[in-house]
Parts: C-alpha cells; structure tokens; sequence
C-alpha cells in the first residue's frame, strides 16, 4: 500500500490531479474515484497511456504496472494528500460556508485580495468532499492567500472539509432555509453551519461576521469565538455600509476608519450588499487600501448564472437559475418588486432537497409571488404544481411544458426572473424570452 508520504513525494514533483480521463494533463497523477456509475480503476490504464504519471488506485486488479499505486481507499487517499498538503502551507486560508451566495462572495472576494496577493479561490463550485481537496491541491508554492468554499447538505461535513482546508479566517455568508432535508429543519443547518465557527474557536482563527445577522451571531456566541470583525449596516462595525440602489445593478456606500466610499458593482439583488460587505471587510482586513477594495469590486461582473442581468432578444432577464431555495427564491422575489420597470414578469421552477417541508415551502412561495403585481408569473414543476394558487399565475408541470405556452405566448419588452434549482435547467427557457 503506498502511504500518503510517499502520495505527497510524488505530488511535489508532478503538482496536477486529475480525476476525470476526459480532461487527463500530462504528467498528471490520476486519483480512481468511483462515481454513481464508474469505478475509476477500470480507467487507470487508459489514463497512464492517455499521459498520466501515475494512477492511485484501490483494486489491486488493475495494477497493470509500478507507476499504480495502490491504496485502501482512493477518495480518502485523495482526502489526506490534500489535508497534509495544507498542514505545509504557511499561508491564510480563508474558509466559506453559509446557505446562500457562497460562490458570489467567494468570487467577491478574490476579487479583492487579488489587488495585492497572488490568490487562488475555489474554482466554480468545487466546495464538496472532492471539490474541496482539490482546491487544497491547487495551491502551488507562489500562492499567498487562499479563498475555500466548502458545502454541506448534512451534520458534520463542515467539520470533515474544514479538516482539510484548516482556514485561519471564516465566514458564514447567512444560514437559511436550504439543504433542509440533509440536516434536519433549520435548526440543523445551524448546527452544521456552526462547525466552522467551533473549527475556528478550536484553532485560534478570525470569523468575519454580518451584525446584522442575528443567527449568526447566536451562533457565535455559542461557539465562544472571540477573534471576530465585524461588519453590516450600524457605524459601530469595522466596516459599515449602505445600500444606495440595486435597481438592476448596485451601489453602495461604505465606511471605515479613514473614510467614507463609494462603488458600483455589475451585480444585481440586494440580498448581494451583505456579499458585497463581507468582502470589503476582509479586504480591509488584509489590509488593502480602499481603492484597492474600489478597483477590485468594481471590476467583478459575473458569469455564472448567479444573480446575472442578461439582454436578450426581446426581454432583460435576471438569470439565477443556476439554483434555488425558500430563502434565495424569497430574496429574489423581494428583489425583483423593487426594482423599477413597467412591465414584469417571474419564472420560477421548484427548489429541491427540502424533505418534508417541500410542500409548504412551495405553498409559501406561491403565496409571496401571487402577491406581487406582474404581467406574467409562471411556476413550473412537479412541486409548484402541488400548490394551490388564486389563479394569477400560470402553473406547468415541466419546462417544456412552459415553453411551449411561452412559444404561443411570448413575453417582451419586460424584466424577467428566472430561478430554480438546478436540476429544473431553467436555462432552456432563455432562449425563448
Ligand atoms: P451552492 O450551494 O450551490 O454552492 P452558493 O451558496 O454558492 O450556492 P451562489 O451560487 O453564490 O450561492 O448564489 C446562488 C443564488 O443564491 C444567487 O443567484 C442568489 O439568488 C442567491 N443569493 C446570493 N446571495 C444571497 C444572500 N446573501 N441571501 C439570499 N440569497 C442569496
Ligand atoms: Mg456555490
């Protein structure tokens, strides 16, 4: 069995990981994860002749030749290289968890402290139990200063991947109705949330903390942290700010010691001020100057599907179908009444993963949508469809069914939400506006 010393030699020397034989780098070494449909280990050999250095494998079958190494378990082997890894990096790691907006402020983030560190943040949305020691992997000799996103849909996995990423600095973006079926109601994504704050007490390390967030700060007093910043909308904070507009993009301004700022952002929703804030606060932190934090924030624009405002044929969309939950999809809705514009309209898939409170977590959105005044309101699902509505808006079982009363139907010259959970691939429907 080869140990994660002799792991860790090799890796210093090759540096690349790869998992997928679809994306195989030269010289890489290939960790044979199984997957719901694959072993790996069947495709150790093909990835050696595809320019792997070496293939970590589990069954001792597929050990075609000395450049396989065998190990009991490939994902923890995969788990510990990255753990020992980061044990050797004398470096700040700056560890993300939250419900809502993870991968903004991640990007937010780094945004920032790239003004003046050589940073790597979480690539995309790699934050689970492989995402995680993947990024810890990523870190090469010349990174100063690591952003890690790290998810959870059950108890303890924050605790797991904190192990491996070992921030010295966290945050908690916000904790909200998401994942409820993994960790059991709300009350559990608190607790699971929390891990970071008892990982952080336990090792000395910074939590950065929205005051304005009464969870979270329950949440860390119950840890009994005492290195904490904190920031939100009271000029007691170390860094405070105002939301001057988010209609469609936001403007904010903030304050600290030296002064008062003022920046513009090219993202929409005022749910991301809170985002935006956590950022200028750790970029304060890491002592950048305000127009280094300025120039940083100003220069974002997203990509992803997160909170992105697209101009399309005939309509504005404000695309966040890359996914959704009762807190996000409720944040939305807000949004988009406030924002100005004659006409309006909403298209929202279900929100998955949500257990037993699926049915009234759905009720409750149809009910806070059917609310709002618009010109077109579409809720499309096996779930939505369950709800009972007052008729103001039009129910659809399934995207294509949507699409083709949208085909028939068109929408024009208006503002559109569109948001669901990822799986509804609410995307197909952005063509058609
Ligand atoms: P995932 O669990 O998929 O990794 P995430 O936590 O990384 O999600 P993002 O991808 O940043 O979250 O954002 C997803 C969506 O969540 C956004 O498009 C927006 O609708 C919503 N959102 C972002 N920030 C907030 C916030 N502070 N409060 C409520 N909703 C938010
Ligand atoms: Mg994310």
């Amino acid at each position: 069995m080869t140990s994660t010393g002799s792991l860790y030699q090799h890796y210093l020397k090759h540096r690349t990981i790869c998992t997928d034989t679809r994306n195989i780098v030269a010289g890489c070494i290939f960790f044979a994860l199984k997957g719901e449909k694959f072993d790996a280990n069947t495709f150790a050999e093909q990835a050696l002749g595809l320019g792997a250095a070496y293939v970590v494998i589990d069954n001792k079958d597929y050990q075609v030749n000395d450049r396989c190494m065998l190990v009991a378990d490939v994902l923890s082997a995969l788990q510990d290289l990255a753990r020992h890894h980061r044990a050797q990096l004398d470096i700040p790691v700056v560890g993300l968890t939250g419900s809502n907006g993870k991968t903004t402020t991640k990007e937010l983030i780094n945004t920032v402290l790239s003004r003046k560190y050589k940073t790597f943040a979480t690539r995309g949305n790699l934050n689970n139990h492989i995402g995680v020691p993947l990024s810890v992997l990523s870190l090469g000799p010349e990174i100063e200063m690591a952003v890690i996103e790290m998810g959870a849909n059950h108890q303890k996995e924050i605790a797991f991947l904190c192990s491996i990423a070992q921030p010295t600095h966290g945050l908690i973006t916000n904790v909200g109705l998401a994942h409820l079926d993994g960790f059991g109601g709300f009350e559990g994504v608190k607790k699971g949330k929390a891990e970071l704050y008892a990982y952080l007490k336990t090792h000395h390390g910074f939590a950065f903390i929205n005051r304005n967030n009464p969870y979270l700060l329950e949440m860390s007093e119950k840890a009994g942290l005492n290195k904490v910043v904190y920031y939100g909308t009271e000029a007691s904070n170390t860094i405070s700010g105002k939301l001057l507009k988010a209609d469609p993009l936001i403007e904010l301004n903030w304050g600290n010691k030296s002064g008062t700022f003022h920046t513009n952002v090219q993202l929409t929703g005022a749910y991301n001020f809170e985002n935006i804030l956590a950022a200028i606060c750790i970029g304060q932190f890491f002592e950048l100057s305000p127009e280094q934090i300025n120039t940083g924030l100003s220069g974002y624009s997203p990509n992803n599907n997160r909170s992105q405002i697209s101009k399309t044929a005939h309509n504005t969309v404000i695309c966040d179908f890359y996914n959704a939950n009762p807190s996000s999809m409720s944040a939305a809705l807000n949004n988009i009444a406030q924002l100005s514009g004659e006409n309006k309209a909403i298209i929202i898939g279900d929100m998955f993963e949500l257990g037993q409170e699926s049915a009234v977590q759905h009720q409750n959105i149809v009910e806070q949508a059917e609310k709002l005044k618009v010109d077109t309101l579409i809720f499309i699902g096996k779930d939505f469809h369950t709800a009972k509505g007052n008729h103001t808006g039009q129910f659809f079982e399934s995207p294509a069914e949507a699409a083709e009363f949208l085909k028939h139907n068109p929408i024009k010259n208006s503002l559109v939400l569109l948001k669901g959970s990822r799986g509804m691939a609410l995307e197909q429907l952005l063509p058609l506006l």
